[in-house]
């Protein structure tokens, strides 16, 4: 299949090549050079505007900033310039009233939709194991899914359009909320006396266990590997997590959801990116406590 593919950046350079693996014939455009550059030796053809990536395309895929860029480029060079019919699959996280407007301007130009933002990060593009939350209808769901399948290990569909956002972000409120409540333990469990690895021992199997706890710990040399092994480097950097946090704050906002916890967690990670630490993994907030 012609594939057109927007926004080849940490993400999408890595799933823009996985569909060229899977014998898609990829239609690669970037603002950079860089990504162009890269992208063409992973196999992509590239070209100089995303217009002239769309020309012939039969899907095309988006992994872009936000949801201010989505918007102008599918306006301006994508609805109306890829042929009629062709499936539209936007990847990038945005802010659910733009993927709803987006789609719907895609299907007033006669095109099928889906936003299918993902889960998991820079590995999981580069390999392959992404997992796609998609919303959008039945039909442009099943025509979405076997070109996610050769990015991604799940594919789920989450409803109407704007409900693969949604999802998206009410699991990273709700990551940002357990993260910090399990910091919150461990370092009220220390001052108590306790030590880390007992207090992981007993809670892992008690009522407080959670993902944060036992796949993520935010103590170094407790749990699994995770990034506080690494003094938090890689992993899921503060400064995205605090991005989806801010398009979850304006979701709940606009449909008038009280978020007390969230919205604690928000202000709890803007204050950790405002001194300095948007590079370093989110569970490094513990340092804080
Ligand atoms: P990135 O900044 O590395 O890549 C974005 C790319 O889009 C860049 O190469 C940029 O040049 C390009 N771009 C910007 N405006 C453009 C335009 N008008 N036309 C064409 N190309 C344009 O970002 P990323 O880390 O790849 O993230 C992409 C999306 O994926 C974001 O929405 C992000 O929130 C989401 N996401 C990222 C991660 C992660 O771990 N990095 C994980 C999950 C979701």
């Amino acid at each position: 299949m012609k594939i057109a593919f927007i926004g080849l950046g940490n993400m999408g350079g890595g799933m823009a090549a996985n569909l060229v693996k899977a014998g898609h014939e990829v239609a690669a455009f970037d603002l950079s050079e860089e990504a162009l550059v890269a992208a063409k030796s992973n196999g992509c053809a590239t070209f100089t505007s995303a217009s002239e990536a769309c020309d012939g395309a039969e899907a095309v895929v988006s992994m872009l900033p936000n949801g201010a860029i989505v918007k102008s480029v599918y306006s301006a060079d994508v609805i109306g310039k890829a042929p009629a019919g062709a499936v539209f699959l936007d990847c990038s996280t945005i802010d659910v009233a733009t993927a709803r407007e987006v789609i719907s301007l895609a299907e007033t130009g006669g095109y099928e939709m889906v936003d299918a933002p993902v889960s998991g990060g820079i590995a999981a593009a580069n390999g392959g194991t992404l997992t796609f939350m998609v919303g959008g209808t039945a039909s442009a769901f099943e025509r979405a899914k076997p070109i996610l399948e050769a990015m991604g290990k799940a594919v789920i569909h989450a409803g109407d359009a704007g409900n693969g956002q949604a999802a998206k972000i009410c699991n990273n409120m709700l990551l940002a909320i357990h993260m910090a409540g399990t910091c919150e333990a461990f370092s009220m469990a220390e001052k108590l006396g306790l030590d880390a690895q007992t207090f992981y021992d007993i809670s892992s199997v008690s009522s407080g266990q959670n993902w944060s706890m036992t796949s993520y710990c935010p103590v170094p040399g407790v749990g699994p590997q995770s990034p506080s092994d690494n003094d938090y480097q890689g992993g899921f950097a503060t400064a995205l997590m605090l991005k989806d946090l801010r398009l979850a704050m304006e979701a709940a906002d606009s449909a008038d959801a009280p978020v007390p916890m969230g919205a604690r967690a928000a202000a709890l990670y803007e204050d950790f990116n405002g001194a300095g630490n948007g590079g370093l993994d989110f569970s490094a907030i513990i340092k804080t406590l």
